[in-house]
């Protein structure tokens, strides 16, 4: 018998080559690993259809046929190989653009084979692109299994012919050589038993080698279930412990106070119902002596700044200090101003540290956080420096929370004897799903109001032949004394490239824009400070009607009179992205408009995801169409999470059912056993040991 974590290289049917290949394409180790390595999708290969009957869109179909023609075109990336492939009942074109060496030389010409795709049909002509395919003799020869697992493969793989026969082959011996009883359950039994849940044994044998289709449901759900609920249960047992062992300030009303103050004489207007619920949750939190750990997410515009001020003006009346980190210079300044604006008359001081605040300031600054005499500071990453040290800090508030790193933010705990009460402010509307497992330890609310009066931005998606119809726009704007945000994209790849896209931005409006009263200011990330400011300052001053940038103003910059966004090559920013940047306009009581530039080149993802920015502007439901376009791993933000938010099977844009389930039944064990001690939760604490030794990133999120 062997072991689970005994080296591939000793099953039968493996050997040194073999074992070499699967080790470094396809990272299997051991025994373990390799039952681990799971089918994506299973084929029928009881049924064969004609292609007389194959619909387009159907799910994949195997087809029996000959081929009757081939031919390899183009260069480089260009590239492809183009078969005509017939079964008598009709003809369909296969395609390859990658492997086409491999697959030209397997083709045989008048040999029947069978062939295993996706149909798609353009114009009446059906076509596949990177089928399967094999010689019938070949796949007739083995023993006939209805439902055959599909195993991911990677170039080398297929070149090396480790095909899907053998993978199955080797799945067989493995399971064969470990026999009955070799693989430990990992969930405990109450946990199986509630959820009808196969144990893992009878479901990784399901997966491999299935009776039915049915089977391989059952197990599929047990694996998501798995991978989610551990995510869950880490989540749940961190929020446990943070309110069994973190005690809260807590903060009481008194009516003479600032903040009953502010309700009375100050409030410029009256707050939206969902203003004034979110403020009744953080006033739960701050009262009940618990320690505050709350996710604020609302969309752009609609007025988190405020909430956010009257949060800290709970902790200035019980004598604390606050503050509020926001990730760019521009965005700290601006919160600065609104801040002081909305408080001037009231004895609140507030005071901003950023990168270029000066020397001197900075002691000044560092003085009156000591002593007390600051009661909000407003800053960048500045506030995080180990010289910044506060009397006594009672709420920190992060805006735009995903741009710091969860280090980041926890030293800023550290900078108090206790830790400070915690709002975070997120912009970007994400997926529930994702929420709950990027944020699934904090508490939520949500504002899904906003501010009336707003009248919603219009948008449309214009290709280059019709660029005419945007200047017009921006005349006509700037004629009516408004202002024109163009954003280019940022091209990762290079520096030097995305620069010079800018510049000829830049020279492009310029020479559409001639006359003497046009004025366009450049900003762009590799500006020196002092320079952007003064770009920034022109615009906002309404000096400049016209601000070329790059993204660097996605996040929260605030210019009312600007009525106009050109987003150019508006497909290759993502859809959060795109929300954003439109979010800069809409911000007055005037008509605005987001205009999309698409390239020459629009592929149908990036051609869908334009549409939907046309079609509606609320974050959340873009932000759903988003994951789903994209998948979860893309979703702006996310990576540097350290979640894993990317499974084997689980999906998060598919699976919030299974997501519920696992999350209810986490947060309801971690409830009745925190430290999970129970004799029959001790397999969940050694699970959970394992995994956070894996992902030393999960236990550092706040
Ligand atoms: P966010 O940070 O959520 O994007 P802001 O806090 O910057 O939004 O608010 C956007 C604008 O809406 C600001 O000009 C703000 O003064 C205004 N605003 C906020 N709350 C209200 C309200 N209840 N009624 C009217 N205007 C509001
Ligand atoms: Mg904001």
């Amino acid at each position: 018998m062997s072991g689970l974590f005994d080296d591939i290289q000793f099953l039968p049917g493996v050997g040194p080559k073999r074992a070499d290949l699967l080790k470094t394409e396809l990272h299997i180790f051991t025994i373990y690993d390799l039952i681990n390595f799971i089918p994506f999708r299973y084929i029928d290969r009881s049924k064969f259809y004609t292609i007389a009957e194959v619909a387009p869109a159907q799910a994949a179909v195997q087809i029996r046929g000959k081929f009757l023609s081939k031919q390899t075109s183009g260069i480089g990336a260009k590239a492809h190989l183009k078969a005509l492939f017939t079964d008598g009942t009709g003809r369909i074109e296969l395609t390859w653009f990658k492997g086409i060496k491999w697959v030209d030389s397997s083709i045989k010409l008048g040999v029947e084979y069978v062939v295993f795709g996706k149909v798609a049909d353009f114009h009446g002509i059906l076509s596949m692109t990177h089928p399967e395919i094999e010689e019938f003799s070949k796949f007739n020869s083995r023993p006939q299994q209805d439902f055959i697992g599909v195993y991911p493969a990677t170039e080398k793989t297929r070149k090396a012919n480790l095909n899907g026969k053998i993978m199955r082959t080797i799945m067989e011996s493995a399971f064969a050589k470990l026999g009955q009883n070799a693989i430990i359950e990992t969930l405990p039994f109450y946990i199986l038993n509630e959820f009808q849940l196969p144990n893992l044994e009878t479901t990784l044998r399901s997966l491999h080698m299935p009776a039915d289709l049915n089977q391989v449901s059952k197990a599929q759900f047990r694996i998501k279930f798995e991978e989610l609920f551990w995510v869950q249960l880490s989540l749940a047992i961190r929020k446990q412990n943070n309110n069994r062992t973190v005690k809260g300030f807590q903060f009481f009303r008194n009516n003479d106070n600032i903040l009953p103050t502010f309700y009375k004489q100050k409030l410029p207007f009256p707050l939206t119902n969902a203003q004034i619920r979110v403020m009744s949750d953080i006033r739960r939190d701050v009262e009940s002596g618990k320690h505050m750990n709350r996710l604020i997410q609302g969309d752009v515009g609609s007025g988190k700044t405020l909430v956010a001020m009257l949060a800290m003006l709970m902790a200035i009346d019980n004598g604390y200090q606050a503050c509020l980190m926001a990730p760019t210079e521009i965005l700290a300044q601006q919160h600065a101003k609104s801040l002081q604006e909305l408080l001037d008359g009231l004895p609140v001081n507030v005071a901003l540290l950023t990168g270029s605040t000066t020397k001197k300031n900075r002691a000044e600054i560092a003085d009156g956080l000591q002593n007390g005499t600051i009661n909000i500071i407003v800053g960048t990453h500045a506030l995080l420096e180990d010289t910044v040290h506060f009397q006594n800090i009672g709420l920190c508030v992060i805006d735009e929370q995903h741009r710091f790193g969860v280090a980041q933010r926890a030293k800023l705990w550290t900078k108090n004897s206790s830790q400070p009460h915690v709002l975070v402010m997120t912009a970007t509307p994400i997926p529930r799903t994702l929420a709950m497992t990027l944020y699934g330890d904090l508490d939520v609310s949500i504002i899904d109001e906003l501010p009336p009066g707003r009248k919603p931005i219009r948008t449309a998606k214009l290709r280059n032949s019709q660029r005419q119809k945007m200047y017009e726009l921006m005349r006509e704007q700037i004629a009516q004394g408004r202002q024109v945000y163009i954003v280019y994209p940022l091209i990762q790849e290079s520096e030097r490239l995305d620069f010079k896209n800018l510049e000829e931005g830049y020279a492009t409006i310029t020479h559409a824009f001639p006359e003497p009263r046009y004025k366009t200011v450049i900003v762009h990330g590799k500006m020196k400070p002092a320079e952007k400011n003064l770009a920034m300052q022109k615009f906002a001053s309404g000096e400049a009607q016209i601000m070329v940038a790059t993204t660097v103003i996605e996040v929260g910059v605030n210019v009312p009179n600007a009525t106009v966004m050109v987003i150019e090559s508006a497909e290759r920013f993502g859809l959060s992205q795109l929300h954003q940047l439109r979010g800069r306009v809409g911000r007055g009581a005037d008509l605005s408009f987001c205009i999309l530039m698409a390239g020459d080149k629009l592929s149908k993802d990036g051609d869908a995801r334009l549409s939907a920015m046309v079609e509606t502007t609320d974050g959340f439901q873009l932000a759903e169409m988003d994951m789903k376009l994209r998948g979860p791993g893309d979703i702006e933000g996310t990576q540097q999470s350290g979640l894993p938010i990317s499974f084997k099977l689980a999906n998060l844009a598919r699976d919030g059912q299974i997501l519920t389930l696992a999350r209810n039944a986490a947060f309801y064990i971690a409830e009745k056993d925190p430290t999970l001690s129970l004799s029959e939760n001790a397999i969940l604490k050694k699970g959970l040991q394992e995994r956070s030794k894996q992902n030393v990133s999960w236990r550092e999120i706040s």
